[in-house]
């Protein structure tokens, strides 16, 4: 304990202006004290939060990957899909807009992005879509494939430690992507009296580096695709519908 004068001192410092560095030196006192006398309890849990040991994996020494990889690669493949990453922000953003028609996806995405790295996820109602978004000084380094612009416009690849991940989880990558960017449609087609109903997926991205991303997934997982327009990849075959709807299936 500091006798009240000493703390009485320091407040008159700063009522004169003196910087808060300056006040510490003054009266030989350390941040903590001086921050909880001027700040309160704010000051004090900010200081506790900043020594526990960082929960983030790339942080931790040595780095490693994270531990839920399942729900890394899912939320990779929302990131690449649809996914914001903001880091002009005083604590970087990261937002996924789910729309409001698929209640499902949008609890797994907040999901995703608990098991990942987020304390807490906030739920942004906008006009017929919730953006889904969590603040963490971490998330640029979970998603590296951050940067300023359109991620058409600059090269997209993997850091060497997600390699893995998405070599040992495809299907949860396609999963992200398709969720996304992507959807599941049905086609109908009349034959005389009878009808024929033909489910594909279609995957939408101008960015070659994240549709070349897509296609090895598919290729890992032995589903035929082809591209039905320069940034549209489309798969149609039975097996291979089959195929995907074990890892993707329809919206909900
Ligand atoms: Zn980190």
């Amino acid at each position: 304990m500091h006798p009240p004068h000493i703390r009485e001192h320091a407040l008159k410092l700063r009522a004169q202006g003196v910087s808060f560095g300056q006040i510490c030196k003054t009266l030989g006192l350390s941040r903590n004290t001086v921050g909880h006398w001027f700040y309160g309890d704010r000051a004090r849990r900010r200081a506790e939060l900043d020594a526990l040991p960082s929960r983030c994996p790339r942080c931790a020494k040595p780095p490693r990957a994270p531990n839920d990889q399942e729900s890394y690669a899912y939320l990779l493949g929302l990131y690449l899909g649809d996914g914001h990453l903001v880091t002009a922000a005083r604590v970087p953003v990261l937002r996924v807009f789910c729309a409001d028609a698929w209640p499902g996806l949008i609890d797994e995405c907040a999901a995703a992005m608990l098991a990942v790295n987020a304390r807490s996820v906030q739920r942004v109602q906008k006009q017929g879509c919730v953006g889904v978004q969590s603040y963490s000084r971490h998330w640029p380094c979970l998603l590296p494939q951050h940067g300023p612009g359109h991620k058409h416009r600059r090269p997209i690849y993997l850091a060497s430690w997600q390699i893995p991940i998405v070599d040992r989880h495809p299907g949860q990558l396609l999963r992200g992507l398709f969720h996304s960017d992507g959807c599941r449609v049905t086609n109908r087609i009349r034959r005389g009296h009878r009808s024929y109903e033909y489910p594909r997926y279609n995957f939408s991205n101008e960015s070659h580096d994240i549709m070349r991303l897509c296609q090895e997934s598919l290729d890992r997982l032995d589903v035929s695709w082809r591209m039905c327009r320069p940034n549209m990849l489309s798969v149609a075959r039975r097996e291979a519908v089959a195929r995907l709807d074990e890892f993707v299936g329809p919206k909900w």
